[in-house]
Order: structure tokens, then sequence, then C-alpha cells
């Protein structure tokens, strides 16, 4: 599943492609997602310069002159700038040839999302998906105060907490294990039980462990591709992740894979108290 790091990679990658570029064909292909394509979209797109590219959490809102389309990947989405002429494939929901490029929504499982919105209902269409969001993990406002502040009340266990997004968004499975490992922290420690000074380490391990893997382009994952269609994936080195029963590189003891959530989370019983 992408993640906030794979979302941001890709807007990094599609920003120079796109912007101040006019929208000459849109082709809606298959409509059905998770919410399904406006069957209008491509009436209302054609003809738009595209101005900016924003990213809340997970979701990219295009921006153009002639209203905004939010896009999330959901589960397999990728959207990819392609040389103009490549034929379509499989599972490809949209495409846009945009100046000297064809942009291209492909999504096997089909749980994304392409949302247009006019200038004056972008708050109404976009708003609901954004409401129950947590802060930005590089906003300022985010710190180890932050997260003491609205996580020493709860009783539910640090991981899943940090998961479910309400209090920092894009703390995605891979990253809650490695920054939880990185702070010392055990991941089924109920959030309460956890000392403020160990609150301002975690908030550095979550920037650092997602700003490494935006820095190499987004961790591995078998769907992802980003913006400029390439295969290349570049791998954040997995502390614990996806590492069970192999030795911990700082004390050596066995990595433990436990069930927190309905995920897969792994940690190690030495390191992390
Ligand atoms: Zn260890």
């Amino acid at each position: 599943m992408p993640e906030l790091p794979e979302v941001e990679v890709t807007r990094l990658s599609l920003l120079p492609h796109l912007i101040n570029h006019q929208v000459e064909r849109a082709q809606i292909l298959v409509p059905a997602l998770r919410y399904p394509i406006d069957s209008e979209l491509s009436n209302k797109i054609v003809g738009a310069t595209i101005t900016d590219i924003e990213r809340r959490a997970k979701y990219l809102t295009i921006k153009t002159t002639q209203g905004s389309l939010m896009v999330h990947l959901g589960m397999t989405g990728t959207l990819t700038i392609n040389a103009p002429g490549t034929p379509l494939k499989k599972h490809d929901h949209a495409s846009f040839t945009i100046g000297q490029h064809t942009l291209i929504y492909n999504d096997p499982r089909r749980f994304g999302a392409l949302i247009w919105a006019e200038p004056n209902e972008e708050e109404k269409r976009f708003s609901p998906f954004f409401k129950k969001l947590g802060i930005e993990p590089f906003a300022t406002l985010f710190n180890g105060d932050y997260l003491w502040r609205h996580a020493h009340t709860r009783t539910q266990a640090i991981k899943p907490l940090l998961l479910s997004g309400e209090i920092v968004v894009g703390v995605g499975n891979i990253y809650a294990s490695e920054a939880l490992f990185k702070a010392g922290i055990l991941p089924q420690r109920s959030a309460k039980r956890i000392a403020k000074e160990r609150y301002h380490t975690l908030a550095a391990t979550i920037r650092e462990t997602l700003h490494e893997a935006i820095e190499l382009g987004g961790s591995t994952l078998k769907d992802f591709q980003h913006g400029a269609a390439q295969q290349g994936y570049f791998q954040i080195h997995h502390q614990v992740y996806d590492r069970a029963e192999q030795p911990c590189y700082v004390c050596h003891t066995p990595i433990r894979r436990i069930r927190q959530a309905q995920r897969s989370t792994f940690y190690c019983p030495q390191c992390q108290r």
C-alpha cells in the first residue's frame, strides 16, 4: 500500500512534468473506483492548466485553473508520467494528455479515488476526507510535546495509536515499527505509560524515518511505481520490519513479530521497553 513517503515522492516526481502545462485530452476508461469517477470529468478538466500539486496525508490535490482533482492511491493505485502514445494497460482507469506527457491512473484493486471539485466547491467536496486527520509529521507544530499532549491520556497501545493517524498522519505500518525501534519503545506499551521525554525521542524518530524513506524514493512496495514510471525502488534499511527471527542489529536478540489491530508488528524484545 502506498504510504505517505510514496505519495510525497509521487508528488515530487510529477511536479516538474505537469506544472504550467495544459490538459489537452482526458479519457476516463474505467470509472469504477472506491468512488466512481465523475462521468463529466473529461469535459471539466480539458483546457485547464495545472498550477500546483499539494499533499495532505495520503491525498494529492492537483490544482488547475478550472478546478481541483483530488487523487487517493488506495491500496494499489499509481499515478505515472508516460511517453505520449504509450499503449493503455489493464487496470488503467484514466489517462490525461498534458503537455508532452500522458498522465495515467492505474489501480488493479480499485480502492483509489479521483474526485473533481469546481473552484467554489473544494471545501465541500474535500474536507470530509480531511476532517479526522492528525497533523502532518513535517509540520512545525509536530514535536514531542504535541505527541505527548495527544497520546498520554490514551490507554491504547502506542503502535496502533500511531497507525490510526488521529494524532499524526503518515506513520504507516513499516514506519511505525521502525520509528518505535529507534526510539526504544515497545509497540504494545500503553500510550499513557510512556514518559514525556520518550515522546520527544519518538517524534524525532518518526520524522527521521519518514524523511529517510522520502529521500530514498519511497519504501519497497511491490505495487508502487513512482511518478516517472520507473521501476527502481529504494528501500530504507529496515531495522526490524519484516525481520522476524533474525538477529537485532544492535543486540543480536531475535526480532519478534506479533499482531496488533490486524497488522504485523516487528520489534526487539531487548532494545525496546
Ligand atoms: Zn535489540
